[in-house]
């Protein structure tokens, strides 16, 4: 499910992981989850919290309101003003995280300036966090007993799994080491029994490195990092970037470069973003069920 044979990619060229179909069946069965949810009483609660002026978060929390409506989850945003407290904020947080009609939580980022993103991950109460970032999930992660996960990271693993080729004893290389999407992704391919190497800014000769990978994950922030002398040949190669280049959307792989010689390749839109998105419903739904224990 969810990949299909570029169209014209060049001889051999890779299969398209189709991140709009993976989300899309993710929507499907968290809308089911949803329904049976508050058939038994238990109706999914998500608060969505802005702290801050920020435009993009406004538009954000329309565009999220409107998905979360049509898969059946409540959607609340709570906004705290331009330019709250710490105090306040944290205070609001215990509020949600004490009411039992809430069941999910997230925080828009950016947060204004002395809202350190640190101290919210914390106060977030780990049963209600729906980007799986509190230091109490991001551990169940480390022990593979987790109920969420960071969403972006989730997602990668996702596109991964579409492609139908067993992880187990695969080499894969991760370009980044961030605390939401590098090294989760490293975590959980590890689980899935792949040797992984994680790569980073001090990391030697990069492009040796990412040439051993049977799966090579782009998580740099760097547009066109990932080149085709960069590939093995028939690598699974997912692209977790996403930037806008004089209009365009790209992501951390030279798409037109990569494709190629790539075995399975996500394209940026359209990849791993949309399943990101899904990802989030999916995490809040799993938040409501453990909530009333289910
Ligand atoms: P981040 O916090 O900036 O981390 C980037 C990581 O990449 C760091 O570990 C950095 O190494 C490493 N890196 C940067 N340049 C490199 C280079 N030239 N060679 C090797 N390693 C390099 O970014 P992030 O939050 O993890 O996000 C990564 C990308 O994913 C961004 O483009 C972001 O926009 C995108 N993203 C996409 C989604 C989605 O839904 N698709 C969601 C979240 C993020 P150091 O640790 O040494 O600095």
């Amino acid at each position: 499910m969810g990949c299909s044979r570029e169209s014209s990619p060049g001889p051999g060229g890779a299969r398209r992981i189709d991140g709009k179909a993976i989300a899309e069946a993710i929507h499907a069965e968290v809308e089911a989850e949803a329904r049976r949810l508050r058939e038994a009483g238990a109706e999914p609660h998500l608060v969505a919290v802005q702290a801050g002026a920020d435009a993009a978060s406004v538009v954000y929390v329309e565009k999220q309101r409107e998905r979360f409506s049509k898969l059946g989850i409540r959607y609340t945003h709570v906004h705290l003003g331009a330019a709250p407290s710490l105090e306040e904020v944290e205070a609001r947080l215990d509020g949600l995280n004490g009411d039992p009609a809430v069941t999910g939580i997230m925080v828009m980022l950016p947060l204004p300036p002395g809202i350190p993103v640190h101290r919210i991950e914390e106060q977030i109460a780990p049963a209600k966090d729906v980007e799986g970032v509190s230091p109490a999930n991001l551990g169940l992660l480390v022990h593979g007993r987790h109920f969420v996960g960071p969403c972006t990271a989730l997602a990668a693993m996702k596109a991964i799994e579409a492609t139908g080729v067993p992880l187990s004893g695969l080499s894969a290389v991760v370009i980044g080491r961030s605390g939401i999407v590098g090294k989760p992704v490293g975590l959980l391919l590890l689980q899935a029994h792949a040797t992984v190497t994680t790569c980073h800014t001090r990391t030697r000769d990069l492009a040796a490195v990412a040439r051993t990978a049977d799966l090579l994950v782009a998580a740099a922030g760097k547009p066109g990092l990932v080149t085709r002398d960069m590939v093995k040949p028939g690598a699974i190669v997912i692209d977790v970037g996403i930037h806008k280049v004089e209009g365009r959307t790209v992501g951390d792989v030279d798409f037109e470069d990569v494709a190629p010689v790539a075995g399975w390749i996500t394209p940026v839109p359209g990849g791993v973003g949309p399943i990101t998105v899904a990802m989030l419903a999916r995490n809040t739904v799993a938040c409501a069920q453990r909530s009333r224990g289910a």
